[in-house]
């Protein structure tokens, strides 16, 4: 009789969706995925966060702004690696910007090793004026200048060189902020070994060690200071041009440095991408006045970097890439460190080295400063909070 099966199929029948729906519990908990979203949540989860400084290949474009987005409470990125105009990435990237509202926004990359070739000042004019019209939000200059450029005679092309001169006039005429990072940690200009403290990273890079002679033959490295001089001779000479000295204007071992730098220089401000283990080693009162001090003038940046493989780095990496699974740890340890006072945690990217950091307990407004409000002010951006409702 139907009266007396059907009882007995419905039970198979809930049995059966019972059984799908624990199979699909399973398979949602074990199959490999990135890791569930979670915004590091600190005391000032609420205040929108602008990245001055992540590196994104178009077609991670997407999976990169989710991982700002839901882990960092970054609205707005700025992209370093945003290309050259004329069919160099630059124009890829722009659509980029526009399909995501502009979530993820270029600045424009130059290439310095045109610099011998007659038509170089043309060459400036034409890309630079391409970068302002399409829409970059600056121009990036990798540590290449400085440490990487050979010229035809076996020198390095340098930061100060006076044939660059009119490209960073004309970088402030247009109204393009230049990120610049010059040098590097101060450790890869000294001998590598078990007592360099960042030997974890130089063993895993060894051709990002700056100690000796020249790869090429072409002599010796220069030391840090010398093309640190070269860089403060740069944001000296052009002062109608904005620079944003990249990884805490260069110079994460002197704060003090920094600081008389940001004094001297009203066309300076810094960003803090892949430094707070650095930062975060110096006297965390003394870091907190200096942030106090300067709140106009230093930006949120991480050096986020996400390859065309998907792979990311962290600040840093060894010879593998950093897991998704890092991703929330690593915004936790910046937001940690502007916003607690919290004493001897973990750093955002360990292979930089074994130490601890101390927050900085930055008041309120100083953290809207630097999360949101200079980025702003600097690359005239949107207000990335979202708009109150309308009624
Ligand atoms: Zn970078």
């Amino acid at each position: 009789m139907t009266t007396r099966t059907s009882p007995s199929r419905t039970s198979v029948i809930g049995a059966a969706v019972i059984g799908l729906a624990v199979l699909a519990t399973a398979v949602a908990l074990f199959w490999p995925r990135e890791p569930t979203p979670r915004l590091a949540a600190r005391h000032y989860a609420d205040i929108p966060r602008i990245d001055v400084h992540v590196h994104v290949p178009p077609e991670q474009a997407d999976r990169a702004i989710r991982m700002f987005r839901e882990q960092g409470g970054v609205l707005i990125a700025l992209n370093a690696s945003g290309g050259h105009p004329d069919g160099g990435g630059l124009e890829e990237n722009i659509e980029i910007m526009q399909r995501t509202h502009g979530a993820l926004r270029p600045y424009c990359n130059l290439d310095f090793r045109n610099v011998e070739e007659p038509d170089w000042e043309a060459y400036v004019d034409r890309t630079l004026h391409a970068c302002r019209d399409e829409g970059a939000v600056g121009l990036k200059i990798f540590k290449g200048l400085g440490l990487g450029i050979p010229l035809s005679d076996g020198s390095l092309l340098a930061v100060d060189d006076p044939r660059l001169d009119h490209a960073f006039d004309l970088a402030g005429e247009l109204g393009l902020p230049i990120l610049i990072h010059t040098g590097d940690p101060q450790a890869f200009f000294r001998p590598d070994g078990p007592d360099n403290e960042r030997h974890a990273e130089l063993a895993a890079h060894p051709s990002w060690s700056f100690y000796g002679p020249r790869p090429d033959g072409m002599g010796d490295w220069p030391s840090w200071q010398s093309v640190f001089d070269q860089y403060e001779h740069r944001v000296a000479r052009h002062p109608h041009t904005t620079f944003v000295g990249a990884h805490f204007g260069n110079a994460p071992e002197e704060p003090d440095t920094v600081a008389r730098m940001l004094e001297a220089y009203p066309n300076l401000v810094v960003e803090t991408g892949a430094r707070i283990p650095e930062i975060g080693r110096h006297d965390a009162h003394h870091m907190h006045d200096l942030f106090v001090r300067f709140a106009d003038r230093i930006l949120f940046g991480t050096d986020f970097q996400i390859g065309g493989d998907g792979r990311l780095v962290l600040g840093s990496a060894g010879r593998e890439p950093d897991p998704p699974s890092r991703v929330p740890l690593f915004y936790e340890a910046h937001f940690r460190y502007f916003e607690t006072a919290d004493r001897h945690f973990a750093h955002p990217s360990p292979i930089q080295g074994d130490w601890t950091i101390d927050g900085i307990d930055l008041p309120r407004e100083v953290l809207e400063k630097i999360y949101f409000r200079n980025a702003m002010r600097i690359f005239d951006l949107p207000d990335p909070r979202p708009a109150p409702a309308s009624h």
